[in-house]
C-alpha cells in the first residue's frame, strides 16, 4: 500500500506519530483491486495504514487558552478533517500498482481500479472541486489520456470549460504545440488554437506527476498565449522523483504519494 497525502505546495505538512496510525485488516476481497497478485497487499495481512500527513496542525489550540466556541470551532474542524483523511485514504487504496508495466522496472499506478469504486472516484473529484470552486478558474485543461478523465467533471462543477492537451496529430483544427523532452527522445502536446483567450485562469490536470515534464511543457504552452496558470494538480506525486521542482514555482496540489 502507498503513502497517503493531501499535499499542496504551500502545506505545511505533519507527521502522525505512530500512536495516532490507525492499523486495519485488509483482504484481497474488500477493495475494489482487481488481479490481487499484482497489489502490494497480501490478502489477508493485517497491514499498518500508511502515516497521513495532514496540511494543519492539531495541536494550534490548546485546551488550557481556548474559549467554548474555539473548542467547539476546533472540534469541528478537526473532524472535517478526519473526514478529509478518510477520504483520501481511500483513495489512496482504491489505486492499483501493477509492477514492471508498460515496460520493466517501472511501477505503474493504475487508476482505473479507483474509477471502478464510486465512492472513491467521487471523493477524488469533490476535493478537486472544493479547493478549486471559488478560484475564478475559467479553463481547466486535461492532459491526455487521463487528464480527461478527472478534468471535465471538475470543469463542469466549477463552471470552467475543459480544455484537451492532446498528443501530436489528434486535434483536427490548427494547433500550437509545446515540446518536451522524455528519458529517451522527445514528445509534443498539442492545444487548438481559439480554445483559450489571454488573461484567462487555467488549472491544468493530470492523473500523475512523475518527472515533471509533461505538466511543465503544459504549463508553458498555455502561458505562450497569455494564460494565468493558477495552479496544477495531480490524483498521484512520484514525489521521489521530484518532478514538482521543474514547474517554475507554479503551484502543484496532489491528493497522494505513491512514493515507493
Ligand atoms: P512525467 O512527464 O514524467 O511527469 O510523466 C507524467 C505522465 O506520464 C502522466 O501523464 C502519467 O499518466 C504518466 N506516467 C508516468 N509515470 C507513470 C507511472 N509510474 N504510472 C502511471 N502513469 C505514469
Amino acid at each position: 500500500m502507498q503513502s497517503t497525502s493531501l499535499v499542496s505546495s504551500s502545506s505545511n505538512s505533519l507527521s502522525l506519530s505512530p500512536a495516532e496510525t490507525k492499523t486495519t485488516t485488509t483482504t484481497a476481497a474488500a477493495g475494489p483491486r482487481i488481479g490481487a497478485p499484482l497489489t502490494r497487499v497480501p490478502a489477508s495481512s493485517r497491514v499498518e495504514f500508511p502515516s497521513i500527513r495532514l496540511h494543519h496542525d492539531r495541536s494550534i489550540l490548546s485546551p488550557l487558552c481556548c474559549t467554548a466556541s474555539e473548542s467547539v470551532k476546533g472540534e469541528q474542524e478537526m473532524a472535517l478533517k478526519d473526514a478529509e483523511d478518510d477520504r483520501i485514504a481511500r483513495i489512496s487504496s482504491a489505486i492499483r500498482v501493477i509492477p514492471n508495466f508498460p515496460k520493466p522496472g517501472i511501477l505503474f499506478q493504475d487508476i482505473t481500479t479507483l474509477l471502478l469504486d464510486t465512492k472513491a472516484f467521487k471523493d477524488t473529484i469533490d476535493l478537486f472541486v472544493e479547493r478549486y470552486k471559488d478560484k475564478r478558474i475559467s479553463i481547466v485543461a486535461g492532459i491526455e489520456a487521463r487528464g480527461f478523465i478527472f478534468g471535465p467533471p471538475i470543469a463542469l462543477a466549477i463552471g470552467a470549460k475543459f480544455v484537451p492537451m492532446r498528443k501530436p496529430n489528434k486535434l483536427p483544427g490548427e494547433v500550437i504545440s509545446e515540446e518536451y523532452s522524455l528519458e529517451y527522445g522527445t514528445d509534443k502536446i498539442e492545444m487548438h488554437v481559439g480554445a483559450v483567450e489571454t488573461g484567462e485562469r487555467a488549472l491544468i490536470i493530470d492523473d500523475l506527476i512523475a518527472t515533471g515534464g509533461t505538466l511543465c511543457a503544459a504549463i508553458r504552452l498555455l502561458e505562450r498565449v497569455g494564460v494565468d496558470v493558477v495552479e496544477c494538480a495531480c490524483v498521484i506525486e512520484l514525489a521521489e522523483l521530484k518532478g514538482r521542482d521543474r514547474l517554475g514555482g507554479k503551484p502543484l496540489f496532489v491528493l497522494v504519494d505513491a512514493s515507493a
